[in-house]
């Protein structure tokens, strides 16, 4: 027992000692014991009270109340748990306060909401870049402060793979780069990078190559021109000129097609050449194109079959329509031996309208098929002297689908040949339109 145990036991013996024989000596000695046992109790309440004030009381400088026995014990244990309680307060504390100075140094803003959009948390930069308030704006919903459509359709859809731009709501000069992760059970993390700067350079870029292909068409076309009225009076030449005006004459077309090619790439890629919401038919389309791509393959006798669904008006742009569809039936025309089929299908269904361009040709490895939409990538570069092609193609035939809210589907297999769906939504497809005719008859 420790020694101030022993003081405790020993002051209550006492006292009960004590008045048990004062009663004695006046002849009751239990009242005495009573009166002893009683004043004991008041002692022990007064010592639960003090605890109580104490622990009510209690901060951090409070002072421990003296007492002996087992009360100081526990006054003792109660302080020293309330230490090591204030001690692991203080280092989550410290340890939150260098989680928030580490999220408040980003460049990036960084946003927690729940699935519903409700804002719990967001750091300095999420302030900055989208102007959110600290003090105002925290339980308010997201969508009420980026007010754009794009940024709600893209939080409510459910998977998140790819990263949404949008303009800042605060600041329009700024761009911005949004990516939502789920996390826990219902949380969502958004995280939102300025690339305005990307964005300015990736618009320079697209001028560049714009200008550039202007400029440079204008020189081209006269060079082309007198290259064509040689090779027309090629028999007035010295025969050593021949081979020389002849190869001249085709590399400057080539040039040519290259420049066109990258013109109109650069007009999709800019929205310069906003899609065209008049309706397209799509039957005399494919039709002219299949019959340009017969001339194409002239000697090379390839069975070319169109078959159209009965569904066949797009709402879309014809002229990008046209580069997109000839794009792909020419590379079928290219790309297939002599002798062999292209297959060209225009089906809807419940998703919406597909256009199939299926060939018997040499096909293409599955390594090259995630890049073959890249500006000027080749399955095979050996082979493009003999195609003749600008590799801009499938660019080209990708950035029509994306204008036309579709995507380009590409399967293959080497020696067998190769199937290219250009996909468009059911939204895009259309109703025959009415004639002027045919309204002035009603
Ligand atoms: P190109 O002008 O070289 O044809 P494209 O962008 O149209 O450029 O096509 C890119 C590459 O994809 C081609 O160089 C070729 O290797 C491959 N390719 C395109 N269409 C076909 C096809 N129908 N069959 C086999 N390979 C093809």
């Amino acid at each position: 027992m420790p020694p101030h145990w022993s003081k405790y036991f020993s002051n209550l013996l006492a006292l009960l000692l004590g008045f048990t024989l004062a009663g004695a000596l006046v002849g009751y000695a239990a009242i005495g014991l009573v009166i002893g046992l009683s004043l004991a109790l008041i002692w022990e309440l007064s010592q639960m009270y003090r605890l109580m004030r104490w622990l009510n009381a209690s901060t951090t400088s409070s002072e421990v109340p003296e007492s002996i026995g087992p009360w100081r014990d526990l006054f003792d244990g109660i302080h020293r748990l309330q230490r090591r309680h204030l001690r692991v307060r203080d280092q989550l504390q410290a340890e939150v306060n260098r989680v928030q100075d580490f999220t408040d140094a980003m460049r990036d803003g960084v946003i927690m909401t729940n699935d519903k959009g409700v804002m719990e948390w967001w750091n300095g930069a999420a302030e900055y870049l989208l102007g959110f308030r600290k003090n105002s704006d925290r339980g308010l919903y997201i969508h009420n402060l980026i007010r754009t459509p794009a940024f709600k359709e893209y939080f409510d859809r459910r998977g998140y793979k790819e990263p949404l731009q949008i303009p800042s709501p605060d600041k329009p000069h700024i761009q911005l780069q949004l990516h939502v992760s789920p996390f826990g059970d219902d949380g969502r993390l958004i995280v939102v990078k300025d690339i305005t700067r990307l964005v300015q350079l990736e618009q320079m870029r697209r001028d560049f190559i714009s200008n550039v292909s202007h400029e440079m068409r204008t020189p081209l076309t006269v060079i082309s021109g007198y290259l064509e009225t040689m090779v027309d009076y090629s028999d007035q030449l010295p025969s050593k000129w021949h081979r020389a005006v002849n190869t001249m004459y085709q590399q400057s077309s080539r040039m040519e097609a290259l420049l066109t090619d990258l013109l109109l790439l650069s007009k999709l890629e800019t929205g310069d050449q906003l899609v065209d919401d008049r309706v397209t038919n799509l039957k005399p389309l494919l039709e002219q194109i299949c019959q340009d791509a017969r001339a194409l393959s002239a000697d090379k006798a390839h069975l070319i079959n169109l078959t159209v669904g009965d569904r066949h008006y797009l709402r879309g742009d014809e002229s990008q329509l046209r580069s997109a569809f000839s794009n792909l039936i020419f590379n079928a025309v290219k790309y297939t031996p002599a002798g062999g089929s292209i297959t060209v299908n225009w089906a809807t269904d419940k998703q919406g309208g597909h256009l199939s361009v299926k060939d018997t040709g040499i096909g293409i490895d599955a390594v090259h098929i995630p890049r073959l939409t890249e500006r000027f990538y080749r399955a095979d570069p050996s082979r493009h002297q003999e195609t003749g092609g600008t590799g801009l193609g499938l660019a080209i035939v990708k950035h029509v689908a994306i204008n036309h809210d579709g995507n380009l589907d590409i399967r293959s297999e080497m020696g067998k040949g190769s199937e290219f769906i250009c996909h468009f939504p059911r939204a895009r497809l259309a109703e025959q339109p009415v004639t002027e005719d045919q309204k002035n008859a009603d």
